[in-house]
């Protein structure tokens, strides 16, 4: 369990404490519950928690690139990966709608100059 003191240098260790800790918490309550921890499901969360905390703009972007190119590989839509795209586009027909509603709502409010409630 210690290993990674051998292989790690000493400021790294915080890092894979806070790993186990995580881990160990996780693997004890997924017990409780009756259920195994997927290690390589518990990875990537761990990892997309990790990312998310640090909030810059290029890890936000990253992941939303990674996230929209693994939607576009199962041929759903970019924005909530949930249904299929409309023919030769990106988004599924509800947020393009939304999409174009947004759009239409920003730019009336850039001519009025009116923020009025919805
Ligand atoms: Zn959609």
């Amino acid at each position: 369990m210690s290993s990674y003191k051998k292989v790690l240098p000493e400021e790294k260790w915080p890092l894979v404490e806070h790993f186990l800790q995580t881990f160990c918490r996780y693997a004890n309550i997924a017990e409780a519950c009756g259920h195994k921890l997927d290690v390589s499901k518990f990875m990537s969360e761990y990892v997309w928690a990790f990312t998310r905390e640090r909030r810059t703009e290029f890890d936000r972007s990253f992941r939303d690139k990674l996230l929209r190119d693994e939607y576009r590989r199962q041929g759903l839509c970019t924005k909530c990966g949930e249904n299929k795209p409309i023919e030769g586009r990106a988004l599924c027909r509800a947020c393009a709608e939304r999409a174009r509603r947004a759009y239409a709502r920003g730019k009336k409010q850039d001519e009025g100059g009116v923020s009025g409630g919805c």
